[in-house]
């Protein structure tokens, strides 16, 4: 099966080709500009690569729900040129496979765990720690969706008592993407965050504001595993200390093997960040499978 990829984000859009066991043919990498600038390059690209069928991870807001009239519409959302754009349609147009869309974390999820390190495991978070703070969630194997699709990264957090910065989220006084999104970290140090190796506070704070959003979704999902991603991520040093301050803050009301052994709970992501286009693929396999069977 030849199963296209897309991972459609704010700053560039990835497009691949591969097949169902994760193997990936050909790829690129195109800069994300007006939906007008961008989508008939996409279209060029697929129109020659011979797909069965695409999956796209895409940044939110999105409609994922397949029974929505507007499935596939990216929704208000600060890149304006995309406001209410219907990628998905507009793809469908020329490019005559079946397709499904995600949100791009939920993809990532998936990716984990169809290839990564969450394989064999159904329940599953993936945060992802960048520009915002975006988060997947898979429960009994399903990526869950609901009236729109998870907001977990803008969850309530309590400040810091020795954080002099403030939530940079227009719509919330204390929320972790306000807090802990790298350019929330940039904001109140001044620095560019992979400036701040030094800087033992800092990554104090941050993995406090991390944890205590752990702990929330540890307490609402119950997740065999938690997966963080993102640039923030990059910073290694955060994993024993958000690990710690989780132990910490449940303070023993849960005893699961899981918890037990943290290191293999709270990881990294596992695809040199292929998770999210691996993801994508598996969608197409989903959404070549759903059309078969109907
Ligand atoms: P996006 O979220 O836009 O897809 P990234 O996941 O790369 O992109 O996140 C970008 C953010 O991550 C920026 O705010 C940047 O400061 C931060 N970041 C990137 N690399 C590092 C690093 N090595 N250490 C700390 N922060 C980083
Ligand atoms: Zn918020």
């Amino acid at each position: 099966m030849r199963l296209g990829g897309l991972e459609a984000g704010g700053t560039k859009m990835v497009l691949c080709v591969g097949d169902e066991k994760g193997e990936i043919f050909e790829q690129i990498s195109i800069p994300t500009g007006t939906p007008a600038e961008t989508v008939p390059d996409i279209i060029k690209w697929f129109s020659d690569k011979n797909i069965d069928a695409l999956g796209i991870g895409c940044f939110g807001p999105v409609d994922v729900s397949p029974a929505s009239p507007t499935y596939g519409q990216i929704l208000d959302t600060p890149k304006l040129p995309w406001v209410h754009y219907d990628l998905l349609k507009e793809l469908q147009k020329d490019i005559k496979v079946p397709m499904k869309i995600d949100t791009d974390v939920n993809g990532s999820c998936l990716g984990e765990m169809v290839f990564g390190c969450a394989k064999g495991i159904d329940s599953v978070v993936y945060v992802t720690i960048g520009t915002g703070i975006g988060v997947g969630i898979a429960i009994g194997g399903r990526l869950v969706h609901g009236m729109l699709h998870p907001e977990a990264g803008h969850i309530i957090v309590n400040k810091h008592p020795e954080d002099k910065g403030n939530c940079i989220c227009p719509y919330h006084d204390s929320c972790l993407e306000g807090l802990a999104a790298g350019p929330s970290m940039e904001k109140r140090w001044n620095k560019k965050a992979y400036d701040l190796e030094d800087n033992d506070l800092a990554w104090e704070i941050e993995s406090e504001y991390i944890a205590q959003a752990l702990v929330n979704y540890i307490l609402t999902v119950s997740p065999q595993k938690i997966i963080l991603g993102g640039g923030v991520m990059n910073q290694t040093r955060l994993f024993p200390l958000i690990r710690k301050k989780v132990t910490k803050l449940l303070n023993g009301y849960l005893n699961t093997p899981e918890l037990k052994d943290m290191d293999n709970y709270i990881v990294p992501n596992s695809l040199n960040d292929n998770q999210g286009i691996l993801g994508a693929m598996e969608l197409g396999r989903q959404a070549y499978d759903e059309e078969k069977a109907k």
